[in-house]
């Protein structure tokens, strides 16, 4: 792994395209991911930007950028008077390409700077995704910033199987991140877990009815149709996800198997597809 530290000039991303939907803003970082060559890694939407991989090899690298709360707070009433013009909210999407809480944060605590920072000059929404339980490593922060924005956890659990054959292990086991989300949802911080991308589930029914029990409030379902940015799931295709997927449950490669598996879902849980789901807009029981 090369890691490298650096001094960024901007942290507060204005999206653009997939993410116009969801919040205002971007929040990385981290470029590159220390959990790049684990299960989630495979079929990574990331590694298709040329423009964050120049030439390296995903999992490989990881630019650490240390300056960010700095960065944060010099830029943040700026970045608010603009997300709020026209009446707009203020909404941060942490992180979209990279995990805020991957191996290396241990050691830089740049993410754990970053929500320091968010207690001086909160967002008005605040949208927490990883892949890893080691978020509770914040949790007294998450907690505190609970109260003065609008936040959301978001879980990456792409479904009930430990490991797909064929894939590297995941960055974090089904059962930790199960008893992170039940821990943030025992505190009643709004906890959502995200099937990204969906994997072919091995008991849908049982599945969805230990996340309703555990208090979550909704399930994101995302296939990589669509997901990964293209309409055929074309850069997928090139990676050894749906190989793997394929293995499982064949039928889980087309995008009707997404709609499946949302039916169920909505039989315990709100249910948010893709984009929209990852903007907080759910259908399903009690919505
Ligand atoms: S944790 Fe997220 S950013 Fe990192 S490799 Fe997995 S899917 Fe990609």
């Amino acid at each position: 792994m090369k890691v490298a530290e650096i001094h960024c000039q901007s942290i507060l991303t204005r999206v653009s395209g997939y993410l116009k939907a969801v919040s205002s803003h971007s929040l990385n970082p981290y470029v590159g991911c220390g959990f790049g060559r684990s299960s989630c890694g495979e079929g990574c939407y990331v590694r298709s930007n040329q423009w964050l991989m120049r030439g390296r090899e995903w999992g490989r690298f990881v630019d650490v950028k240390i300056n960010a709360a700095e960065i944060y707070l010099r830029t943040v009433a700026r970045e608010k008077k603009w997300a709020r013009k026209d009446g707009g909210c203020f909404s941060v999407f942490f992180s979209s390409s990279t995990d805020p809480w991957q191996p290396l944060e241990r050691t830089y605590r740049v993410t754990r700077r970053l929500l320091e920072a968010m207690h001086e000059v909160p967002p008005d929404q605040l949208t927490l995704q990883t892949h890893s339980a080691s978020l509770l490593d914040d949790l007294e922060k998450i907690q505190t910033l609970s109260r003065i924005c609008d936040l959301r956890i978001h879980i990456s659990i792409e479904g009930d199987r430990d490991r797909l054959d064929g894939l590297p292990p995941p960055p974090c086991t089904l059962e930790e991140r199960l008893t992170a989300l039940r821990k943030l949802a025992d505190l009643k911080i709004p906890v959502v877990a995200c099937l990204s991308p969906l994997y072919p589930l091995k008991a849908p029914d049982a599945f969805f009815s230990r996340l309703s029990r555990i208090g979550i409030r909704a399930v994101v379902i995302d296939h990589f149709i669509y997901g990964d940015g293209t309409p055929d799931g074309s850069r997928t295709l090139k990676t050894k996800l749906p190989r793997a997927m394929a293995r499982a449950k064949p039928e889980s490669l087309n995008l009707s198997y997404r709609d499946r598996i949302a039916r169920i879902a909505r039989k315990y849980l709100p249910v948010g597809i893709s984009a929209s789901g990852f903007a907080g807009h759910y259908s399903g029981p009690g919505q």
